[in-house]
């Protein structure tokens, strides 16, 4: 792990003046470069040739300035971290940065700066430290069967490192476990988790924990279209053919918003996880987090995942959200909002606070 002294040093060469936004050309990067020119500051991708012409062709929000690389590897070269140094760039990491790069890279190579707290990398791809991050929070989870033989209700196996839903199974026992499994296409078929599925509506708040504002804010929201699980219903299927060829893998995002009596849960497990972070991994969760919850019909919500950065959904809000409009008397984005961070930091001298 690159200690955050190291990173401490290359930011104290840092022109503090001259600070570049960068990130890579995919997932929330249109939403980043937007929102961090509306901060004023300079902000450069990190592209695949093919892709460049996609973010040309949007003015308002492609890249001052890019770096061309032909394999997302040569991210880790000297090179294109020497180029960032030299552009004195924080980097914002969204879940394709931390896909392609990969996140033990990230941990052990990647020594240019980072907004948020790298450690988090470990406590969210990994679905079982994942669930004690959760379960030290004391919000309510589905219950986790270690066993297959334990199964004694409607359960979802989620494989790890399985991005996006794709290859989760649905099973009620130990005998359709073993059934299923067996045609399971996943190369990493030892590395699962059995959770208990439950029945209700999903809702996925983008949060933003600000340490320099010191508050945790809900900045917006949306419930994501899962292929072809939220289609089966068109062609009116079975509950039995529902839990035989649904699967997950996410295609789309809406917006949403949810009773306003149900706030002040959604409110408090943003902040609930945020608490636990500090202790686990201090100085915890920085920045954007979104937490994925059903909520049933005895109007409980039951969590069932954190990505802890900025998540796709947030694009469906670069002008502002229903939410945000009641937190900043400007649009405010989830990217944006990563940019305000940087620049209120600076303006207090507390950029390593929030750079890892
Ligand atoms: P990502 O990293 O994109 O969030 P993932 O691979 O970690 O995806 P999850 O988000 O855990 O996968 O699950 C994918 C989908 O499966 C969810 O969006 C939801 O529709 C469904 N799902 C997961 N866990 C549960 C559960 N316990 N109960 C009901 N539905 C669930």
């Amino acid at each position: 792990m690159i200690c955050k002294e190291e990173i401490e040093e290359n930011l104290r060469r840092y022109d503090k003046d001259n600070i570049t936004i960068a990130t890579l050309c995919s997932h929330s990067a249109l939403q980043i470069f937007f929102g961090a020119k509306q901060e004023g500051f300079r902000t450069l991708g990190i592209c695949k040739p093919e892709v460049k012409k996609v973010y040309d062709s949007f003015p308002l929000a492609k890249p001052d300035e890019y770096l061309i690389v032909k394999d997302y590897n040569e991210i880790l070269s000297d090179q294109i971290q020497g180029e960032l140094l030299k552009r004195n760039a924080v980097v914002i990491p969204h879940g394709s940065f931390v896909e392609y790069v990969g996140s033990k890279n990230i941990e052990e190579k990647f020594y240019a700066p980072i907004f948020g707290n790298r450690k988090v990398l470990d406590w969210e791809g990994n679905r079982k430290m994942e669930m004690e991050w959760l379960q030290r929070a004391g919000i309510p989870l589905p219950t986790v069967f270690e066993n297959p033989s334990e199964i004694d209700r409607l359960c979802i196996v989620k494989f790890y490192g399985a991005k996006g839903g794709s290859g989760f199974f649905l099973v009620k026992s130990e005998k359709e476990f073993k059934e299923k499994m067996k045609n399971a296409d996943n190369s990493n078929r030892e590395n699962y988790l059995i959770q208990e599925y439950i029945l209700g509506i999903r809702y996925y708040p983008h949060y933003f924990y600000s340490p320099i504002l010191d508050r945790t804010e809900l900045l917006s929201m949306d419930r994501r279209d899962e292929s072809n699980i939220d289609g089966l219903y068109r062609i009116g299927a079975t509950k039995k053919e529902i839990e035989d060829v649904g699967t997950y893998v996410v295609t789309g995002n809406l917006p949403v918003i949810v009773r306003e009596s149900l706030l002040p849960k959604i409110i408090n497990i943003g902040e609930m996880v945020v608490n636990s972070s500090v202790d686990l991994f201090p100085p915890g969760m920085i920045g954007p987090f979104c937490v994925e919850m059903v909520c049933r019909n005895d109007l409980e919500f039951m969590t069932f995942e954190i990505s802890a950065r900025i998540v796709a959904g947030t694009n469906l809000y670069p002008a502002g959200s229903q939410y945000s409009c009641y937190l900043f008397d400007e649009p405010m984005s989830s990217g944006r909002r990563i940019s305000r961070e940087i620049k209120l930091a600076m303006e207090d001298d507390r950029l390593d606070e929030i750079i890892y």
